[in-house]
């Protein structure tokens, strides 16, 4: 039983689907006007996670993300460069999918709407919004009048509507009736992208895309509704708003949030300087690095992002790799009579199963998760020390080797290294020459050599061991 903690009731809930064995889905997606940093690329992993947990679970998931290629960012981005929104619209979907296809995320079955392609359905949800007195017409805008929605207004957040009016900021205009009230629709302004509609010529705000977009896509009441924590207010309130009063059903039924990436203690943001491009940060580490760092915390917590963080995901995935290339090799070497059975790694692989299950069960804890495959490949470097192993213990090495490869490619979409080869810097052409000179050395009986190499392998962290006929070494 999978259990979600709703930002909308604070607790954490038995997830029960609408349509048996189906889940819909839908999760704020990034504003092309940039490349996307890394306090974006988190969602994003995030998300893809959870589909795929889904996935794993038995469920069909119906994964709705857009791309918001109308707005204020795209127009000043577009009016800087000389070029239409159009095309710092496509370069930057373009940039999207080339930077996230590198932390893997699964596009195949799901929809990634575009705001443009869904004017109509805006302009029928604003126009609803209008007829049944939510929202009114001013100087070309269209505005949700949010104290006709006072009782509902607030729910996600946690606030009320007359805290909301007193914290509010007065501004001076003549154009809304509150401060509170929020554009649904925005006059064109000179040389901006606007289409016609009953109010003039104008472009839809933004709140509105997401509501129209996912209504279309998934109907008025779906699954789960995901998003940054920074995006609960305003954007997810208003959405709420919108589709609740404008369309009727219940909008999203689980609302999850993921936590923030701070630098240095503080905040990840634009406004601070301290972002990092999810590019920049792939030109020092994989992007399965980065998206093992990512998981590395439960997604509602604040993850801490600095070089020395990326740097233990780093060692810990190379950790994993290396059970894995480790059982390869005892396969290659093939089974012994009278060698070890094995028999407890077979109890472990099942027990390791139900542990992670239970971790992601609990509101999708994939540091639980990966905690439970560190757990396991401790025991594999275990068993993987016992010289000789009998048809059994192969096998049951070659099952742990599948479950974890399965976990970790298939449901955390983490992928593994398949070869020594590519062994991140540490490659392992260097240590096989290491050892070869060390192994010299020894038919030589220089054993203070062999010692000396063997310890500063050693410090470099790669542990070795001699067997009968040959050394093997780990990280
Ligand atoms: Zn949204």
């Amino acid at each position: 039983m999978i259990k979600i903690y709703n930002t909308m009731t604070r607790r954490l809930e038995e997830f029960k689907s609408l349509k048996e064995n189906e889940v819909s889905m839908y999760v704020c997606g990034p504003t092309v006007y940039n490349c996307i940093h890394i306090g974006n690329a988190r969602p994003a992993i995030v998300f893809d996670t959870v589909r795929r947990y889904f996935e794993y679970r038995g469920y069909k998931v119906n994964y709705v993300s857009n791309f918001t290629d109308v707005d204020d960012k795209i127009i000043k981005r577009a009016n800087e460069e000389g070029v239409s929104c159009e095309e710092i619209a496509h370069k930057y979907i373009n940039a999207y999918f080339e930077d996230t296809k590198k932390v893997n995320l699964k596009e195949e079955g799901m929809q990634r709407p575009k705001a443009t392609d869904y004017i109509e359905e805006m302009k029928d949800l604003v126009k609803s919004l209008v007829d049944k007195g939510y929202a009114y017409e001013s100087q070309g805008d269209v505005y949700f009048q949010v104290d006709k929605d006072k009782d509902n207004y607030g729910c996600l957040s946690h606030q009320d509507v007359g805290n909301l009016r007193s914290g509010a900021r007065v501004e001076v205009s003549n154009i809304k009736k509150s401060p509170l009230d929020f554009a649904l629709w925005k006059k064109a302004k000179e040389g901006e992208p606007s289409w016609d509609s009953p109010w003039g010529k104008g472009r839809p705000g933004w709140h509105i895309e997401c509501s129209a977009m996912s209504g279309k896509l998934l109907g008025k009441t779906f699954d789960i509704h995901g998003g940054g924590q920074d995006l609960i207010f305003p954007h997810h309130e208003n959405e709420i708003a919108q589709s609740t009063c404008g369309v009727g059903g219940d909008y999203a039924k689980y609302w999850m949030h993921n936590g923030y990436i701070n630098v240095d203690g503080e905040k990840m943001s634009k406004s601070l300087g301290n972002f990092f491009l999810l590019r920049e940060v792939l030109e020092h580490y994989e992007g399965r690095v980065i998206r093992f760092f990512v998981l590395g915390a439960q997604y509602r917590k604040t993850i801490d992002f600095s070089d020395t963080e990326l740097q233990q995901s780093k060692t810990g995935l190379e950790r994993i790799d290396n059970a894995i290339l480790r059982i390869k090799e005892k396969v290659k070497d093939g089974a012994k009579e009278n060698g070890e059975n094995l028999e407890e790694l077979k109890v472990d692989v099942e027990t390791s199963r139900e542990k992670f299950i239970k971790a992601m069960d609990e509101d999708f804890n994939t540091a639980q998760g990966i905690g439970v495959i560190f757990e396991l490949v401790k025991k594999i470097n275990k068993y993987c020390d016992i010289e000789e192993l009998s048809e059994n213990g192969i096998k049951y090495l070659e099952m742990a080797e599948s479950f974890i490869t399965y976990i970790m490619e298939e449901v955390l979409g983490v992928l593994l290294k398949k070869d020594t080869e590519n062994l991140g810097n540490l490659t392992s052409e260097l240590v096989e020459f290491l050892l070869e000179i060390r192994r010299k050395a020894r038919a030589e009986k220089n054993w203070a050599l062999s010692d000396e190499i063997r310890d500063r392998i050693l410090k470099m962290g790669i542990k070795i061991k001699d067997g009968k006929d040959k050394t093997t070494w780990t990280l």
